[in-house]
């Protein structure tokens, strides 16, 4: 059976960068160099959503967000599906074919 957790998420087109999540919740969000929130991409800690609830409500641009993320496998691992495979790198060969072709 399928455990729905939350995740947090950051709208980085609205997020301002002041860092008041970042200071409401440090165990879920650091700062980038600039001030940018990263935040981690695990489901927020059972112990950790009343303040994480707190942090969405603090931010000032409405750029942070719960959203629900189903766990279906070990300790609040993440549930989300690999990303797509990278298209297959040119064999040596078809280097080589395409390389000569262009030289004739
Ligand atoms: S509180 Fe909101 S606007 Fe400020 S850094 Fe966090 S996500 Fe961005």
């Amino acid at each position: 059976m399928a455990v729905t957790r939350r995740r947090l998420v950051v709208d980085p087109i609205a997020c301002d960068g002041h860092g008041i999540c970042a200071e409401l919740l440090p165990e879920v969000i650091r700062r980038d160099d600039w001030g940018y929130p990263i935040i981690d991409p695990e489901p927020v800690a059972f112990g950790l959503e009343g303040l994480a609830k707190r942090a969405v409500a603090a931010c000032p641009k409405l750029a942070l967000a719960l959203r629900d993320a189903p766990v279906t496998h070990g300790r609040g691992g993440s549930s989300s599906p690999r990303p797509p495979a990278r298209p297959a790198a040119r064999t040596a060969t078809a280097g080589r074919a395409g390389k000569a072709r262009r030289l004739s």
